[in-house]
């Protein structure tokens, strides 16, 4: 089968590898579409970051590793003890391997396993015709549910997560630093709660996407004081919440400074330096700073709200053949072009055999 492997920066190949076969509790997915993220672009220009050169202490895996962990695929075969999934059914895919047995397994806050490994990183992943799972890391969609939504829901998990540790309420107003595809579904998610959203981003492209979502107030940081902006929407007092979805001093600091007294500051951003916080910021607004780690028991949650049509595709996600992984991919999202980029896998592999 083709896949796509990683074998160290600048270094993924598209290759042919042997298809994987189930093992008890597992399953076999014939994968449909697979999305790249930011965290792909991290490990390509800059790994090896989340891959290892040594094996993983809960999967044994090593680089080279097959890319990809934004995937929905087709079960084509089911591993012994399976016995409540079917070959035919669509699912999504919670990339997520974990130990089972640690105190944050437990208390399930598995995504602070410290054991975690993640598909497409430390077990084979999605970019590939073939990928295997753990039962456990398959959510089945429901009817109505496309392929192509099914790719989109681990990011909008994330996008969940990071929207629940804004505990905001409807009718609050939460400002988003950075429209990229981690912003656009935390609009979306806020919008679905009835909850108002500042969006700040400087791509016009991102903004003007974010606009045709729905989004009423849509500013640009290159062009306006957005602390001044968003103090001003909301009676002199800032967002009841800030997201930072954009990485960089900037973002951060407008999401710290523009947030009320009592109010919460999430970090969802990949930063690449380390920023400075002068703890006075923190300590006379009684800001609540705090970040998202993956994202944990949403997945079933993120399909429903699918189902439900609060995710619109249209404007903000485009397929690209599994060929153009490098060039119509992690390149052009490296300059900012497009926003989310979905891998059509199936479509350009050809039909199952
Ligand atoms: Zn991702
Ligand atoms: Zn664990």
């Amino acid at each position: 089968m083709r896949a796509a492997l990683f074998y160290g920066r600048r270094d993924l190949r598209l290759a042919d590898v042997p298809e994987p076969e189930p093992g008890a509790g597992e399953l076999k997915l014939r994968v449909r579409y697979n999305g790249i993220c930011g965290s792909d672009l991290l490990e390509y220009y800059d790994g090896p970051v989340t891959t290892r050169n040594t094996p993983h202490p809960l999967t044994g895996v090593t680089n080279p590793v097959i890319m990809g962990h934004e995937l929905c695929g087709e079960v084509v075969a089911v591993g012994a003890g399976v016995e409540d999934i079917a070959p035919g059914t669509l699912v999504a895919v919670e990339p997520v391997e974990t130990c089972g047995e640690c105190l944050y397994c437990g208390l399930g806050q598995y995504n602070h396993c410290p054991k975690l490994a993640i598909q497409g990183y430390n077990r084979a992943g999605g970019l590939a015709e073939y990928t295997v799972v753990k039962r456990r890391m398959a959510h089945p969609l429901p009817a109505g549910v496309t392929a192509l939504q099914g790719a989109l829901i681990e990011p909008l998990a994330i996008a969940w997560h990071t929207v629940n540790r804004c505990a905001v309420s409807a009718g609050q107003l939460v400002a988003i630093h950075g429209a990229g595809p981690i912003g656009a579904g935390a609009f979306l998610t806020l919008k679905s709660r009835g909850v108002q959203a500042v969006v700040v981003d400087p791509s016009p492209a991102r903004r003007a996407a974010l606009t045709r979502l729905g989004a009423r107030v849509v500013l640009d940081p290159t062009a306006c004081d957005v602390v001044a902006a968003i103090r001003d929407l909301t009676g002199g007092r800032g967002a009841h919440a800030s997201i930072d979805a954009a990485g960089g001093a900037k973002a951060f600091a407008a999401m710290l400074h523009g947030t009320r007294v009592d109010g919460t500051a999430v970090v969802v951003a990949i930063h690449h330096e380390p920023v400075m916080i002068a703890p006075f910021d923190l300590l006379m607004p009684e800001v609540h700073l705090t970040g998202v780690a993956l994202s944990v028991n949403a997945f079933p949650a993120v399909i429903a709200e699918m189902a439900r049509g609060s995710y619109p595709l249209e404007g903000w996600v485009e397929t690209i053949p599994f060929d153009g992984v490098i060039e119509q991919g992690i390149e052009r999202l490296r300059r900012q072009q497009g926003m989310k980029i979905v891998v059509d896998v199936a479509g350009s592999c050809g039909p199952p055999h």
